[in-house]
């Protein structure tokens, strides 16, 4: 592990002035210099520990007052500060009152006391878990090298990987709670070292390796999320979320879908439905949403809608079991709001 100093921030401005003076970007070498954000640090310390982030300076955003903070008013909505934890999501009586799948999708997330940890600006900052990305010995497209390993090499371990989108790096975000969040047409608000506010949808957050496969999401250095803003469903809105691991606990997700509908009687006027771990990021399945409007929310129309979502589906070689799970997961994520 490299020698590294430590910065507690004491406000935003604070922990933007300081990230963008010294020289700031994460180098995958070891030896390499420059600062990183540490909130709950669970990620942050792995890659350290893997040799994948040598930064010459920690700044903990985690001191920054005020952050750590969830509002709710109906008009206004949802507002959660980027360090406030995902134990004290899950245990929001707001979140649960009025945004089921995110609090489901929050406390079906990593372990207990990883959600103790775990802040939601570093969960949704958090790199992939794809184990060649993890290992410093392989020189992955992700890391500058000239091939994904996974999906290019003969033998390429590719259970876990993406079965949508899956043309370049097949890596997936490792955020399940990112899924739930995109259901609900979240934002995420980011000060910047011009000193300005932007506020970015979800949507637009997560960037996929065709477009830049050296980044998983718009944040440049200096960049420090501030909170996430949710908005209130409308009336008669009915949600649901379901994740699938290898392990009930202790794991990432293999498949997991988001439904936030709103619903009259059993037909459906709006709706979303986000996936996570089916391509390299969260992504909404939007013909199958369309199939959906103004039907009733039957069997049949549920499994169409699931086959729908899979039609672009190209699985790697050890894979295809994800394609079954999906369908079976938007199935009965579908039918559990009706
Ligand atoms: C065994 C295990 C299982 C897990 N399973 C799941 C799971 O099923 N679902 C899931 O969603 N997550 C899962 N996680 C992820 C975990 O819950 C954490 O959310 C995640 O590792 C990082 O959160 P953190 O607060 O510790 O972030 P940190 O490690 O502190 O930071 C992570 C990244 O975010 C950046 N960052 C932190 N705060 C800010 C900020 N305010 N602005 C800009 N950048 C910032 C950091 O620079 C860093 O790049 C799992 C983790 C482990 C170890």
């Amino acid at each position: 592990m490299n020698k590294f100093s430590w910065y507690d921030a004491k406000s935003i401005e604070d922990a933007v002035e300081q990230a963008t003076s010294t020289i700031a970007e994460e180098v995958y070498e070891a030896g390499g210099e420059g600062s990183v954000f540490k909130s709950g640090g669970i990620d942050v310390w792995d890659l350290v520990k893997e040799g994948l982030l040598s930064p010459r300076r920690i700044i903990n955003v985690k001191t920054i007052p005020g952050l750590d903070q969830i509002e709710f008013d109906q008009k206004d909505g949802l507002k959660i500060g980027a360090n406030v934890t995902l134990t004290d999501i899950e245990n929001n009586s707001d979140v649960a009152m009025h945004f089921g799948a995110l609090q489901s999708a929050v406390a079906h997330a990593a372990t207990p006391q990883l959600r103790n940890s775990s802040t939601l600006a570093g969960n949704l900052a958090q790199r992939t878990r794809c184990w060649y990305f993890r290992s410093i010995d392989h020189q992955c497209l992700r890391k500058g090298g000239s091939e994904c390993f996974a999906r290019d090499r003969r033998g390429g371990e590719n259970e876990n990987h993406a079965i949508l989108n899956n043309g370049s790096c097949v890596s997936l975000h490792s955020s399940s709670v990112a899924t739930a969040l995109l259901a609900y047409n979240a934002s995420i608000h980011i000060s910047n070292a011009k000193g300005k506010e932007e506020v970015i949808p979800i949507e637009d957050f997560f960037v996929s390796p065709a477009a830049d496969v050296a980044t998983e999401n718009i944040l440049k250095p200096g960049d420090l999320i501030t909170k996430i803003h949710v908005p209130t469903p409308k009336s008669n809105t009915k949600s649901s979320y379901i994740k699938q691991g290898a392990r009930e606990s202790y794991d990432w997700s293999l498949g997991d879908v988001a439904v936030v509908a709103q619903m009259s009687g059993n037909q459906c006027e709006e709706i979303c439905i986000a996936l996570g771990a089916a391509a390299p990021t969260p992504i909404r399945i939007y013909r199958a949403e369309k199939m959906l409007l103004g039907k009733l929310l039957s069997a049949e129309n549920a499994q169409l809608a699931a086959e729908i979502a899979m039609e672009g589906a190209r699985p790697l070689t050890l894979n295809g079991y994800k394609i079954p799970l999906f369908e079976s997961i938007i199935k009965s994520a579908l039918l559990e709001i009706t």
